[in-house]
């Protein structure tokens, strides 16, 4: 069990809502906003797939479960690595457990370059941060990346998609990657439950789903009243 982009997002928030999603996910509470935010954003990726016009998707799920097979996802973006498919999409990278699935990985003449889809208007540090983990994790892999970029949703809805280049500030983040993401990984192996203070990182950048639950609100059932956002 490594860590993956969106648990190394996770973790970097509070280690504590990466230690509760890998022990006890069953006390998250997702409000049905940050669902519909959530399912919007797949929408948009989906979308996004089609972009640069005929691509292979990667996904794989275990058989009868929509849980993403992550050995069959990366055994699969090795063989069209291999195969020099032009545009993959969900590509998905290994190292020492640690992994990523790329929204869009595009080859170039000389390596690759990567998109990360993201359905806002603008650049938040949030989305540099996420890429920046996946540089890491595909710079480790041996792969050759070139340029990185994020996808915005523009104004034009005939065709929403404005790639927006953030190679300096992603691998700029190298360093601070491969500074925390061992300790993240021991932090999440930890038998006891970790303690945090529950603090300004509950909310920024989304609410925490484990609001109701370290802020002892159980008439809440764990929902995260508005008038606490
Ligand atoms: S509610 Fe706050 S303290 Fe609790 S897991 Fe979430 S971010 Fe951490």
């Amino acid at each position: 069990m490594g860590i993956t982009k969106t648990d190394f997002m996770r973790g970097m928030q509070c280690p504590k809502m990466l230690w509760l999603d890998k022990h006890k996910p069953g006390l998250r509470v997702i409000p049905p906003e940050v669902q519909q935010r959530l399912d919007a954003g797949n929408d948009f990726g989906d979308l996004a797939m089609g972009m640069f016009g005929p691509y292979e998707e990667i996904t794989v799920y275990r058989p009868g479960t929509h849980i993403p097979d992550k050995k069959a996802m990366v055994q699969r973006t090795k063989e069209h690595l291999l195969r020099e498919t032009p545009v993959i999409c969900e590509a998905a990278f290994l190292y020492y457990n640690n992994y990523c699935a790329v929204d869009i990985l595009r080859k170039t003449a000389t390596g690759y370059d990567f998109y990360e889809v993201k359905n806002a208007a603008e650049v938040h540090e949030s989305f540099i941060r996420d890429a920046g983990f996946q540089h890491y994790i595909l710079k480790r892999s041996g792969l050759k990346v070139e340029r990185i970029f994020l996808v915005l949703h523009g104004p034009d809805e005939d065709y929403p998609f404005v790639p927006v280049e953030i190679t300096g500030q992603a691998t700029a983040l190298y360093d601070w990657v491969n500074d925390h993401i061992w300790e993240l990984n021991r932090l999440q192996k930890e038998k006891e439950e970790l303690f945090a203070e529950p603090g300004k990182q509950c909310m920024p950048p989304y609410p925490c789903w484990y609001y109701g639950y370290c802020h002892g609100q159980p008439e809440t059932n764990g929902q995260i009243r508005m008038e606490d956002l």
